[in-house]
C-alpha cells in the first residue's frame, strides 16, 4: 500500500517502538493515530507528534470498536493499516525455588492473564474489527502484529512467549482467511530493541542479554520500522514474520 493511501492505527503509541513508528507513518507521509492504555503518555505523545492520540485499552471489546469508531473519525475514512504493537512483560519462573528455605513459589495466574489479554487478545480484537470493517466497505487493508524472538520460547516467559508464539501462528491463519478480501497480515519479531521495555532490565541482565547477539548490541525501534514498512508497502507480502533480531537464536 502507497503510505499516502494509509491511514494507520499504532497500539501502544504513548510509548517505545509505537511512538516511533507514529512518528515514522506521519513522516512518510501516512496519515496515522495512535492509542494507549497510558492517559498521560497519550497526552505527552499527542502534543509531541502532532497526531491524534486515543486512551484504549485493546484488551477490551468495547473499547476497541469505539476506538476504531473514533480512529475513522478523525482520519476522515476508516483504519486500513493496523499495528498490533501494545504488550507486556510480567515475567518469572513456572515455579520458583526459594534458594534459602526451598519454598516453592507457583507464578500466579494473574500474571499469565494479563499478558495473555494484552499481546494475544488485544491483537485477535483489534485484527476482527479491522477485518470486518474493511471487508463490510470493501477496502484493501493490512495488518502488522508485533511479536517477538521469545515465540521459540525463553526462559521465565511462559505467558509472554505463548502470547508472541499464538501471535506469530495467528499471522498465518488471518492471513489464509482474509487474502481473499485483499487483507494482508504480516508479522515482526524483534529481538532485544532499545525501549522502555528493555530499559527496565536491569544494566547487568541486560549484558548476559545482549552478549550472544551477533551483531553485539540492541536494536533501534528505527530498526524495527524498517520491517513494518516493508510490510504495509510489499503487496505480494502476507502471512509470514520478519524476524529483525541481529542475528540472534535463543
Ligand atoms: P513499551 O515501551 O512498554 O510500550 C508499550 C506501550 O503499550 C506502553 O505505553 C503500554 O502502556 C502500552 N499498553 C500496555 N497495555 C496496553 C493495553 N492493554 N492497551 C493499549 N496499550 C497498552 O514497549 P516496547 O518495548 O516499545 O514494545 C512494543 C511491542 O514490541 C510489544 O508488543 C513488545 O512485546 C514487543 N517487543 C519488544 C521488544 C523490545 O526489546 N523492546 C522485543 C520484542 C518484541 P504502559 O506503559 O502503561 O503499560
Amino acid at each position: 500500500m502507497k503510505m499516502n493511501k494509509v491511514r494507520a492505527l499504532v497500539t501502544g503509541g504513548a510509548s517505545g517502538m509505537g511512538t516511533c513508528f507514529t512518528e515514522q507513518f506521519k513522516a512518510a507521509g501516512a496519515q496515522v493515530v495512535f492509542c494507549d492504555v497510558n492517559v498521560e503518555g497519550v497526552s505527552a505523545t499527542q502534543d509531541a507528534l502532532g497526531v491524534p492520540g486515543f486512551v484504549a485499552d485493546v484488551s477490551d471489546e468495547e473499547q476497541v470498536a469505539a476506538l476504531f469508531e473514533q480512529a475513522a473519525f478523525a482520519m476522515g475514512g476508516p483504519v486500513n493499516v493496523l499495528v498490533n504493537n501494545a504488550g507486556i512483560i510480567r515475567d518469572g519462573l513456572l515455579i520458583k525455588k526459594d534458594r534459602e528455605t526451598g519454598a516453592l513459589k507457583p507464578f500466579p495466574k494473574s500474571k499469565w492473564d494479563q499478558v495473555l489479554a494484552v499481546n494475544l487478545t488485544g491483537p485477535f480484537l483489534c485484527m476482527r474489527e479491522l477485518a470486518h470493517r474493511a471487508i463490510e466497505s470493501d477496502v484493501p487493508a493490512v495488518c502488522v502484529n508485533i511479536s517477538s524472538i521469545s515465540k521459540a520460547g525463553a526462559r521465565g516467559q511462559s505467558n509472554y512467549a505463548a502470547a508472541k508464539a499464538g501471535l506469530a501462528a495467528d499471522t498465518v491463519v488471518w492471513a489464509q482467511e482474509l487474502g481473499r478480501y485483499g487483507i494482508r497480515v504480516g508479522a515482526v519479531a524483534p529481538g532485544f530493541v532499545r525501549t522502555p521495555m528493555v530499559e527496565s532490565v536491569p544494566a547487568h541482565v541486560l549484558e548476559k542479554l545482549v552478549k550472544p547477539v551477533p551483531l553485539g548490541r540492541v536494536g533501534e525501534p528505527e530498526e524495527i520500522w524498517e520491517a513494518v514498512r516493508f510490510i504495509v508497502s510489499c503487496e505480494y507480502f502476507s502471512g509470514r514474520v520478519v524476524e529483525v533480531d541481529g542475528g540472534l537464536r535463543i
